[in-house]
């Protein structure tokens, strides 16, 4: 398309006269806008004016590219006087050569097609030695028989428009960076530079505070030394501390124009010295909250003050710099929270995948092995259902921390939930001493008391272990049988330890046959009580017996306890047995005193979730109401571990069933964890001192110290004391020595059925 002649002229023959006139006419073309009434003379002085006034380079060339009019803005620009001392010249005149050609050749171009060219961007340096950006329109401008006759120019100083557009394209790119979780390394350095092109003669440098907010930490910068990077590494933030660690310190931007004489960098001024630095300013990086992440300084090499200007860009860059670290810290607490248990802080199973996967692969490697403990909290449930979630979540914090203390750091401790935890230790099998050392250091820590509530608890754990590659091919199957074995430890009477072997590979399918099978069992009543006697060493009269509970099977026969009661206890069966339990005992106990025998008094043991039940003291009276017992004679035994789960709650309920006349005896003592300041809190008749420590009497001199022990203290607290699985006479002689009053064991008898024990009594 032809270009729209924007200029006719009159038929003058010399060009540069008519492209003269040609000027002229413009100006009056453009007059006739002017308001009427204006004197023709006075409108195109005006129009001068304007033409003079605008900030914009105008000008008319001809066509060899020389100025024929140019504005006041280009002969100031290029540091002429008066527009004549333009006229005539080229470009080539007013810039360096590779720049006018590059005029040049576009203008030609223009004359010899006939076709403008138009929003041309060009970037120039002026007469001062600025760089500017220029967008430039071109005309040709057309004689009346439709040649070109020469051209005519404007251009707009957009070095401001330029400058803003790169930030924000730097901007977008920086944002870009941050929401793709770029580096922020990469980031940082990306900002620097960008900061850096635009303020001549500064070097950036980001800094960020260490998470303890004491401390220095390098971020980015791309053009400071490395070295002095270095040195400032690690450093303490402070009131007097050079720029950036004051400006930490204070929350604030901090100004320093000469590092040499401001006292904010006394301490530092050695440090810098070989750096040649003259003035640093630094501005604190804030969270979207406020809190101080960092800093983003720039160092000048001369002493000064930063402009407006400047300053407005930092203030970009350290909103920038913020969002950018914001984003990060949010991303490493989303990828810690995939990866870590809130409650505790402890890996979670994702974590435990990942790490048993390279454990594996380590093993594999090495020939090595890894071990796996699965451990499950013995009375955690009880913890949470009587004293709420708050004092459960605490205590799981606190083993959680105290479990984390005792393995190595190759090693990890991880909760896969609820009250299970996995312990994984690379390198070594369980039958290894250091393995086995470190486990029985969790499962002690785990049992130590602990304070929650202004109360004491105490609660164990049943853990099961297995090991790569001997228990399991792969981290799933090492898993499953980790945790068969702890179920094998929760079974044998939980407190335990179990490593896994072949027979425990029995499968939930079948424990789910077992639950339902004991279920049944309840409901038919199929267990009997078998009692055993109790002897009063001073007088050799049985004067008590202890009911033990048995299962009697349709196909297996009778079951001991052993065998049933952990299942019970796991699935909440034991509330219905324990009661079958305490009224059959009750209702034989009066029986046999009906039938005449000598009254003795029964004892019935309880597990930890009857004694937890808020009805439980209520059928115990029920108990003895409906039997007609009197309190008197019967017995409750709790085990000291128990006890020890919630302290003043056991109190309370042992006062309770003070008030019905009922006994109280911790059995199995000694393989708790009592505290004795508790024990002389409850209102405890008699201790049983556990078989384990009978069994080797008199030989073993450390289990004779214990029972001696536990005699004396039971002297000391006035409670009676009965040592449980008596079998020799030897054992009974040495227990009558120590001072012990009473025993119970094969030695006297076993468990027996109610008519051979009745036998027993009449015979007595
Ligand atoms: P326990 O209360 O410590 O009961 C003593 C256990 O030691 C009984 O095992 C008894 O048969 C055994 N024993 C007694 N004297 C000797 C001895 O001289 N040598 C040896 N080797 N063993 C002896 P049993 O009947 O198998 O009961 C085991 C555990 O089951 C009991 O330990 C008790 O904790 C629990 N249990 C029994 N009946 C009940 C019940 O009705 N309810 C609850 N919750 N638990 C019960
Ligand atoms: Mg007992
Ligand atoms: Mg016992």
């Amino acid at each position: 398309m032809a270009a729209k002649p924007i200029v006719h002229c009159d038929e003058d023959t010399d060009p540069t006269a008519r492209l003269l006139s040609a000027g002229q006419r413009l100006i009056l073309e453009a007059a006739r806008l002017f308001p009427a009434g204006v004197e023709r003379d006075e409108r195109s002085l005006w129009l001068e004016a304007i033409v003079d006034e605008v900030p914009d380079y105008l000008f008319f060339k001809d066509r060899d590219s020389r100025f024929v009019i140019a504005n006041r803005a280009i002969v100031r620009d290029n540091q002429r006087n008066g527009i004549e001392t333009i006229e005539g010249l080229t470009d080539f005149d007013l810039h360096p050569h590779h720049v006018a050609r590059v005029f040049y050749e576009t203008e030609q171009e223009i004359v010899r097609s006939g076709q403008p060219a138009i929003d041309m961007e060009e970037l120039v340096r002026d007469a001062r030695g600025n760089l500017k950006w220029l967008l430039t329109t071109k005309l040709p401008v057309f004689g009346d028989a439709g040649e070109v006759i020469g051209l005519v120019g404007i251009s707009r100083d957009i070095t401001e428009r330029k400058r803003a557009e790169s930030l924000h394209v730097g901007q977008a790119h920086l944002l870009k960076m941050i929401a793709l979780g770029a580096d922020l390394g990469q980031i940082f350095s990306s900002l620097i530079l960008m900061i850096e092109a635009h303020v001549p003669g500064v070097t950036g440098s980001i800094l960020l505070l260490s998470p303890d907010g004491r401390h220095i930490l390098n971020g980015a910068a791309p053009n400071l030394d490395p070295g002095y990077c270095k040195l400032i590494e690690g450093a303490e933030i402070g009131p007097r501390q050079g720029s950036c660690g004051t400006a930490m310190w204070r929350g604030e931007t901090v100004i320093v124009a000469d590092i040499t004489i401001d006292p904010l960098w006394d301490g530092l001024r050695d440090l810098v010295a070989p750096y040649d630095f003259r003035a640093c300013w630094s501005s604190p990086i804030r969270s979207y909250q406020g809190k101080v992440l960092g800093t983003f300084a720039l160092y000048a090499q001369a002493p000064g003050e930063p402009d407006a200007e400047c300053m407005k860009l930092v203030g970009m860059a350290t909103h920038i710099a913020g969002i950018a670290i914001e984003r990060k810290q949010a991303e490493d607490s989303i990828q810690f929270m995939a990866h870590h248990d809130m409650l505790t802080g402890l890996p979670n199973r994702v974590m435990l995948d990942e790490r048993l996967a390279s454990a594996i692969d380590a093993a594999d490697e090495t020939g090595g092995v890894a071990t796996l403990a699965f451990i499950d909290l013995d009375n955690f449930k009880l913890v949470n259902d009587s004293l709420g979630h708050d004092a459960g979540d605490k205590l799981l914090r606190i083993v959680a921390a105290r479990m984390l203390a005792c393995v190595g750091p190759d090693d990890s401790v991880v909760r896969l939930g609820g009250d299970e935890f996995v312990v994984l230790l690379s390198g070594a099998g369980p039958d290894d001493a250091a393995v086995e050392g470190r486990l029985k250091a969790v499962r002690e820590a785990i049992a130590v008391p602990v304070e929650v509530e202004r109360r004491s608890f105490q609660v164990t754990c049943s853990m099961g272990v297995a090991t790569y590659p001997a228990h399991g091919r792969n981290a799933t199957e090492l898993l499953a049988r980790a945790d068969a074995a702890m179920y094998r430890a929760k079974e044998i009477g939980r407190n335990a330890v179990q490593v896994f072997t072949t027979e425990m590979a029995t499968s939930v399918h079948q424990k789910l046959e077992r639950q339902e099978e004991l279920r049944q069992a309840i409901a038919r009543e199929c267990f009997v009580l078998h009692y055993q006697p109790q002897m009063d060493l001073a007088t050799g009269r049985i004067f008590a017996a202890e009911a033990l509970v048995r299962w009697n099977h349709a196909e297996k026969g009778l079951l001991p306890p052993a065998t049933f009661i952990p299942l019970a206890e796991e699935t909440g069966l034991i509330g219905e047995i324990g009661d079958w339990v305490l009224k059959a005992a009750c209702r034989q106990n009066r029986a046999w005193q009906d039938a005449g025998l000598p009254p003795i008094v029964v004892s019935v043991n309880v597990s930890a979730r009857q004694f937890q039940d808020k009805d439980w003291v209520e059928r115990v009276a029920s108990a003895l109401d409906e039997s007609g017992l009197a309190g008197c004679y019967l017995e409750l035994e709790l085990t000291e571990s128990l006890l020890m789960v919630d302290v003043s709650g056991g109190v309370e309920t042992m006062r309770r069933l003070e008030k019905l006349g009922v006994n109280v005896a911790i059995d199995d003592f000694g393989t708790g964890y009592s505290n004795l300041s508790s024990l002389k809190r409850f209102p405890v008749d008699r201790l049983k001192i556990d078989r384990s420590f009978i069994m080797d009497l008199p030989g073993d001199a450390d289990d004779g110290a214990i029972a001696r022990a536990v005699i004396s203290l039971a002297n000391t607290l006035q409670l009676r004391v009965i040592a449980e699985g008596v079998e020799t006479r030897e054992q009974l002689e040495f227990l009558r020595e120590a001072g012990c009053d009473e025993i119970q064991g094969y030695y006297l008898s076993p468990p027996v059925e109610a008519s051979a024990f009745e036998e027993l009594l009449r015979s007595a």
